[in-house]
């Protein structure tokens, strides 16, 4: 599988994660007629630019989504407009770590630039997307999340399953996509990871940063912002995380 460009910049452990990372290309999930249900819902709720519909269904999705792959749960934020202090746009991120006991996915819901709704295939897949990070950790257990060739053709996966056929229909006319499908950037889906640790956030774009606890490292320093994080990401010691299974559920998964 074709590696991204920052790969050449990691150390020998990195690589080694980026390659485990590599290898599994999809996750199958069990019974996807009630996750259909939940997409339309979820469709529905973002079309009627209701929040609190949206973060229920976003939840709902999610919930049954790690359910089915016996993956700890995560909570699911549906905020109003994308944060604009930043120099790309937020669309989602995934935290954990560190004070955070439970693992945390933010979406939001309009553009910072002009505040319109975010198309629901763009919404979708940047939840998605998120909850691979979360399988990254939680059931395939790597070290790191890296924004890898493999890790893309799992989100995408997880979207085809997930989404009712006559909601994948139709021109992908969405604003910026998702998070790390590059709003603008040159070469998007090639930074490393950005958010991919805990408590660490998913940037649009990838802002580069995701080599975490090596903070200072220039690649991480990539994409802007300060990382801030450095909270050893094995968090997975949790209480929580004991519910997550001893190995990776490979039944759900295919290798390459
Ligand atoms: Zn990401």
């Amino acid at each position: 599988m074709k590696k991204f460009g920052y790969y050449k910049k990691l150390n020998a452990r990195q690589r080694r994660i980026y390659d485990q990372s590599d290898t599994v290309t999809s996750i199958r999930l069990p019974a996807v007629a009630p996750l259909h249900d939940s997409a339309t819902r979820l469709a529905l709720a973002l079309g009627a630019d209701d929040r609190a519909a949206t973060q229920t269904a976003s939840q709902r999705l999610v919930d049954g989504l790690l359910h089915r792959l016996r993956v700890m749960p995560v909570q699911v934020h549906v905020l109003a407009v994308r944060p604009t202090s930043r120099r790309e746009e937020l669309h989602g991120q995934y935290q954990y770590g560190g004070a955070r006991q439970r693992p945390l996915i933010t979406v939001w819901m309009r553009t910072a630039q002009r505040r319109q709704v975010v198309a629901f295939r763009s919404f979708l897949r940047t939840l998605l997307h998120e909850v691979v990070h979360h399988l990254d950790y939680q059931m395939l257990r790597l070290e790191d999340s890296y924004h890898t060739a493999g890790f893309y053709k799992r989100a995408e996966s997880l979207y085809r399953q997930v989404t009712p056929a006559e909601l994948q229909a139709g021109p992908e006319a969405d604003d910026a996509s998702m998070e790390a499908r590059g709003a603008g950037r040159a070469a998007p889906r090639g930074a490393p990871a950005e958010g991919v640790t805990p408590t660490s956030r998913d940037s649009s774009a990838a802002a580069g940063k995701g080599l975490r606890r090596r903070p200072a490292v220039p690649v991480v320093a990539a994409g802007g912002e300060p990382t801030r994080r450095r909270t050893p990401r094995r968090k997975a010691a949790g209480p929580a995380a004991n519910n997550a299974p001893e190995q990776p559920q490979l039944p759900f998964l295919d290798f390459e």
